[in-house]
């Protein structure tokens, strides 16, 4: 069970006038007018079916930088099969084969593959250098590397024996095949739907996002220039709900990765439940959902660290992360200070597109997702009991833009408190000192949700009572410092409540979902 020791993959700067930043530029700037053409992919084939939709970048929606193909029902059906055909010599693969495809993987996109990837995320889904580079880059490569290493503390964990009996226990992977969904704003998370469950031993249909199908591509790319087998990952485009129906169909289904919303991972596991009479095998079931994460201030904290908190918690990529900040509870005698840097802070940031280096914040993802965060926006406008104190605008002519937008609501079950926007919108509430008790059970209480959460306080009692208090709030709690960007390895994430099952992403126990253990006793 020797495998390389798994460290994270240091960041790059993408400093002015570095290599790394002249070639991402470089890469980004033949990408975005490459007119790329992007195929499913069953059995290791490229599949075209005609039927396509374009590609357009969000910060520039009238620009066309590709197109990729949907599929129709038989082209689903022929993933299953294949996957299935496949998962005869896959699930026999040695686990060294399996460690030593993903390990290359890892140091193909550490090197060769870095830029292509960096730009493809930053064209189709709007982000700018540095959380290209944090996700596609690093947390890609961090999730590849880190897995081998979970896997193998899986299978060392064995019982004991005695002499003449050997107890072992073999992690074999499911019986059947994995469907993975995964959603646009990480490409890490892509890569890591598909690949966690194939790393077991699994064979996957995959359908991302189709607001990612460009970095999807290269992901496939490099799976398969590491050396993955055809059909162990299919991949499909196309209409959600034929290709969920027709996977969900299948007797051989026998797992769901999903990263996306609350609504649909509901559905889908009410459809799996209405058919688990035809089911091979129970299911597995893995989703990361939906979030309404908070900041919770005590008045024993630094305001400085708060309004940094605020602003990179809940502005970066625009708002489009699951653990990203959307409502804040802040103590009356501390508001005054937090409010004049959040200000500060906000006005500082520059809004455009990606290859502009200076931009922190870009385009939300599409139309749908622009149109409903501007109305809400648009509603506190007009409202007598909220007040816009930092942006409000947006401007969807060229691309998907909002401005980073504060909002402080009297009440703190306003709308904005309460429903998850996934764009850059932060609204505040204020409360009495004293009534620092009752605010945290405002942030137990107000949502559903349970993903991630902070705390800001200097005093030790406090951050006691915080801690007990919020227990069920968040899956990632996070003690000074904003509830965004969890690194693997060091923080495995995944929320519980309605934010998900909770079976953290980048651990151990993630992987035990996609594995069926057979114990073997075996007596001399
Ligand atoms: N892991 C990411 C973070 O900690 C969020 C993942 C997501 O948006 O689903 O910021």
């Amino acid at each position: 069970f020797n495998v390389p020791k798994a460290v994270n993959e240091p960041v790059k700067e993408y400093a002015p006038g570095s290599p790394e930043r002249e070639q991402l530029l470089a890469t980004y700037k033949e990408m975005f007018n490459s007119n790329i053409d992007v195929p499913m992919h069953i059995n290791g084939e490229e599949v075209r079916t005609g039927n396509t939709k374009n590609i357009t970048p969000p910060h520039d929606h009238q620009h066309v930088v590709g197109q990729y193909h949907t599929a129709d029902k038989t082209h689903v059906d022929s993933a299953i099969s294949t996957a299935l055909a496949a998962r005869q010599a896959w699930s026999r693969v040695s686990w060294t084969e399996r460690a030593t495809i993903f390990l290359k993987a890892a140091e193909l996109l550490a090197g060769p593959y870095r830029a292509r990837m960096n730009a493809a995320t930053m064209i189709g889904q709007s982000k700018n250098v540095h959380q290209a580079e944090i996700d596609a880059a690093c947390e890609t490569i961090d999730f590849l590397r880190f897995n081998v290493q979970y896997m193998i503390d899986i299978f060392k964990d064995q019982p004991a024996s005695s002499p003449g009996i050997w107890n072992r226990v073999e992690y074999r992977p499911l019986e059947g095949f994995v469907y993975a969904i995964s959603p646009f704003n990480f490409t890490a998370i892509a890569a890591n739907l598909p690949a966690s469950a194939a790393m077991m031993g699994n064979v996957v249909v995959w359908k991302p996002s189709d607001h990612q199908a460009y970095s999807a591509q290269v992901i496939v790319d490099l799976f398969k220039e590491a050396g993955l087998p055809d059909g162990v990952i299919n991949v499909v485009y196309g209409d959600p709900v034929m290709i969920s129906d027709t996977v969900l169909a299948s007797r051989d289904f026998s797992g769901l990765h999903f990263t996306g919303s609350t609504h649909v991972f509901k559905n889908l596991w009410q459809q799996i439940g209405n058919n688990i009479h035809n089911y091979k095998t129970y299911p597995r079931i893995v989703g990361e959902t939906g979030g309404k994460d908070f900041i919770w201030v005590h008045n024993s904290s630094n305001p400085i660290q708060v309004a940094t908190a605020i602003v990179r918690g809940t502005f970066e990529y625009q708002g489009q992360k699951c653990s990203a900040a959307s409502r804040s509870y802040i103590p009356a005698s501390l508001w005054e200070e937090v409010k004049k840097h959040v200000i500060a802070q906000t006005k500082d940031i520059k809004m455009g597109s990606p290859e502009d280096t200076n931009n922190f914040v870009n385009a939300v993802i599409h139309e749908a997702s622009f149109d409903k965060i501007a109305s809400f926006i648009d509603a506190a406008k007009t409202d007598a009991d909220v007040e816009i104190i930092v942006g409000g605008n947006h401007d969807k002519s060229i691309g998907y833009f909002i401005e980073p937008t504060v909002i402080v609501a009297k009440s703190p079950t306003y709308a904005t408190m309460t429903t998850e926007l996934f764009g850059p919108v932060m609204t505040v509430f204020v409360y009495e000192d004293a009534a620092w008790e009752a605010s945290l059970k405002l942030v137990d209480e107000s949502t559903e949700y349970g993903l991630t959460g902070a705390i800001f306080s200097n005093d030790r009692y406090i951050v006691e009572k915080a801690s007990e208090a919020l227990e069920n709030a968040a899956g990632n709690f996070y003690i000074n410092d904003k509830p965004t960007g969890a690194v693997v390895g060091q923080q495995p994430f995944g929320g519980a409540r309605a934010s998900g099952t909770n079976d953290k992403a980048g651990s151990a126990q993630n992987l035990l979902r996609w594995t069926s253990a057979r114990l073997i006793k075996e007596t001399f």
